[in-house]
């Protein structure tokens, strides 16, 4: 990669194995397997490495290319589609992962028949919806025919386990009383097909506090985890869970360079009306302030307003496709054209730098 590119996105590899680590340790301590989830990474490899190395028991994304490639590049994992599949595809599902998460019976129909005509047979885990609703069955009868339906009729299908997921849509709490649901969930299951499910799959990162407070119920054996690995920002900066400390926040670093820095009025001068993307922002006048002009946009993060600047006294006020424009005043050092300013992600600005090809990420570590 071309040196002095910007934006460009730091990953350290080293951390990051860290990272791996510290929460495949905790959880396999309390028999819980690990999916590492790196759509978060549009699974770029060399990120996804680490995963390997660091102990995950399977890979997961969202969508079926990312799946293909990893299962392309051999990493020895079995590979799990945790976006439930669209109709359109079921010819793929068999061909990029081992396991995939479902909600419809319907679909599990039409993959049966995908399988039987491949002659492949596939793992599917089954969703409950336990308040979150988004994806999963909502009644408990009809969950438990599917489940029965999966096991007796579909030969090409092997129902591997059942899960849910919270905190997504619905801001649910993975609760101790949210997982014994489910564990009870799964025993009647069990009692109906008669064997013990591989896989019951207790949620994402949102999940993992119950892990590191080991309160999880037993019967949970796996959980789906992308940003409490990645990032672990939620976890520690907004749900404040303590000891957590050997989990980093500082795994991505976001560079970019100042275009300009110079004092001006904090409310635009003239007839307000309509800014390049169609708003009217409400602009707050705080006199004559230090402004910071940066390249870098919502072209490369989506929202400007989720940048965490490195820098203390540094606030975020906006910008447009390809500028930033920070307030620098309060700011200990000064700063100049030139200079480079640093960011920590949050999960969509991760998303969006990870997504282009044409975004520059080195590599540190690893
Ligand atoms: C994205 C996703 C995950 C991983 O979520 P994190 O918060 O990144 O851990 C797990 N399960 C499902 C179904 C998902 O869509």
């Amino acid at each position: 990669m071309e040196k002095n590119c910007y934006p460009r996105l730091l990953c350290d590899l080293s951390l990051l194995l860290q990272n791996v680590k510290a929460v495949t340790t905790r959880c396999h301590a309390l028999g819980i397997q690990v999916t590492g989830v790196t759509k978060g990474i549009h699974s770029r490899l060399p990120i996804v490495r680490q995963f390997v190395s660091g102990g995950c028991d399977q890979l997961a994304s969202s969508r079926l290319e990312q799946l293909k490639a990893l299962r392309e590049a051999g990493l020895g994992l079995p590979t799990m589609l945790i976006r439930v599949p669209m109709m359109s595809e079921l010819e793929e599902v068999p061909r990029c992962c081992d396991y995939s998460l479902h909600s419809d019976l319907s679909v599990l129909e039409a993959l049966e028949e995908v399988c039987a005509r491949q002659n492949v047979t596939h793992k599917v885990i089954l969703m409950a919806d336990l308040g979150d609703l988004r994806e999963g069955w909502w009644d408990q009868e009809e969950f438990l025919a599917a489940a029965l339906r999966v096991e007796r009729a579909l030969p090409h299908l092997e129902l591997a386990g059942i899960g849910t997921n919270l905190g997504c849509y619905g801001s649910i709490v993975p609760t101790v009383e949210k997982m014994e649901t489910l564990a009870a969930l799964a025993q009647r299951v069990e009692e109906a097909i008669g064997r013990a499910l591989e896989l019951v799959s207790g949620g994402a990162t949102s999940s993992f506090p119950l892990v590191h407070q080991k309160t999880m119920p037993k019967k949970i054996n796996h959980l789906r985890m992308g940003e409490g690995i990645l990032l672990c920002y939620d976890l520690q900066k907004l749900w404040g869970i303590r000891g957590l400390d050997d989990i980093s926040n500082h795994v991505f670093t976001l560079q970019t360079q100042v275009l300009e820095c110079r004092s001006k009025p904090s409310c635009p001068v003239g007839k307000l009306f309509l800014d390049a993307f169609g708003h009217a922002p409400v602009y707050e006048d705080r006199g004559i302030r230090k402004r910071a002009l940066l390249g870098l946009g919502k072209l490369d993060v989506g929202d400007i307003g989720d940048l965490i600047p490195r820098d203390e006294g540094v606030l975020v006020l906006g910008g447009s496709s390809d500028h930033t424009i920070l307030d620098v005043e309060d700011c200990p050092r000064a700063i100049k054209a030139g200079d480079l300013m640093e960011f920590d992600l949050n999960y969509p600005t991760m998303l969006f730098l990870t997504a282009r090809d044409v975004f520059p990420i080195e590599y540190l570590g690893g």
